[in-house]
């Protein structure tokens, strides 16, 4: 363990959300430290083109926009670590997190760990990530233009999902391993009612087959019921499984919703530790875009420096 840092704000996670709190809170000369985790960059330095991110009128790979983030927050007094925060102690300030070589002392705490999208977790699977396989309609659908989709889930996610790839795609087909949507009540009539979405009940994908340049072209469903298998065409496979949030660490520390959420005051960051703010998907089960992180990350700067400011004051 190295010596022990302090800062006016610790950073935990990488993101939209953390890199922008972090671009803010260095503008308001609180030199954050930014603990950049062992992904770098969060979900967007899994997908590709990116072409909903206003300021990009070409589209932008989701990396390199990652590293413009981290550029635009290094040019000012920004320390960010490749490390994980495994460990945190809030019962007192100055606050302390600790990741496997080092602990910091921070005055305020901004966590924006994110959410991670559930995959079915098949063999194989993750050669097809961003080859026909996706977790985000909203950031993808307009690249299956024409093309036939499936959603898997049941939930108002895969329904929200399917309802809005009707939009661009030849055929959706909202894939369910039971005979009963469990999206709301209000989403679950839209997709019931829906004249361009199928529904195929009682079915889970066991497996994806891939074309000569190893893009999806088939999948393999198997009946819930029966058990029988039938393999089909398909050139996009969407994930509307859920996601899980990054909340572990903070397990029995900060108040969260049933599912793990960080549960955040309405209209701010506050989390239910005076002086800790979260940002981010991590804290968001509604819209979950890269544009929404950031400027939550950037509410989660303001409502730190004016929370300290006003303890100082
Ligand atoms: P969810 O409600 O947990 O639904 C997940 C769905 O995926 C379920 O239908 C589940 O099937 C299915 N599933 C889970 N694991 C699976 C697997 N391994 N194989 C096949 N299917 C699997 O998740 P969500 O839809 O992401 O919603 C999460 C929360 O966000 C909810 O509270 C939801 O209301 C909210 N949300 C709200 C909106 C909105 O209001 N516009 C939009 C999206 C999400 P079973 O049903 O069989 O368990």
């Amino acid at each position: 363990m190295s010596e022990i840092e302090t800062t006016k704000v610790a950073i935990i996670g990488s993101g939209p959300a953390g890199w922008t709190a972090a671009i803010y809170a260095a503008r308001a000369n609180m030199a954050p430290i930014i603990f950049e985790g062992l992904q770098p960059g969060g979900q967007l330095t899994i997908t590709t083109e990116v072409e909903n991110y206003p300021g990009f009128p070409e589209g932008v790979q989701g990396p390199d926009l990652m590293l413009q983030f981290k550029a635009q927050a290094m040019r000012f007094d920004t320390t960010c670590y490749s490390e994980n925060i495994t460990k945190v102690d809030f019962s007192s300030r100055p606050f302390k997190i600790w990741s496997e070589s080092r602990e910091v002392q921070a005055e305020t705490i901004i966590i924006a760990t994110g959410a991670t999208a559930k995959y079915l977790g098949l063999p194989g699977e993750e050669q097809y990530y961003n080859k026909g396989i996706s977790a985000c309609a909203t950031c993808d659908g307009f690249f299956f233009r024409g093309k036939d989709v499936i959603v898997i889930g049941g939930g108002d996610s895969a329904v929200e999902e399917a309802t809005f790839l009707t939009r661009f795609c030849n055929e959706v087909t909202l894939v369910h391993r039971r005979d009963e949507l469990r999206a709301s009540k209000i989403m679950a009539k839209r997709a019931l009612e829906h004249e361009s979405l199928k529904i195929r009940w009682n079915s889970s994908v066991t497996g994806y087959r891939g074309d000569e340049n190893g893009v999806v072209c088939a999948v393999v469903f198997k009946d819930t019921v029966t058990g029988e298998e039938e393999e089909v065409a398909v050139q996009g496979v969407f994930m509307g499984i859920g996601h899980k949030p990054n909340t572990e660490i903070f397990d029995g520390i900060l108040e969260m919703d049933e599912a793990g959420y960080l549960v955040t005051k309405a209209n701010n960051t506050y989390t239910n530790v005076d002086g800790v703010f979260a940002c981010g998907d991590v804290q968001d089960t509604v819209y979950r875009q890269a544009i929404t992180a950031s400027g939550t990350g950037c509410m989660a700067a303001i409502d730190a420096e004016r929370w300290l400011e006003a303890q100082e004051s």
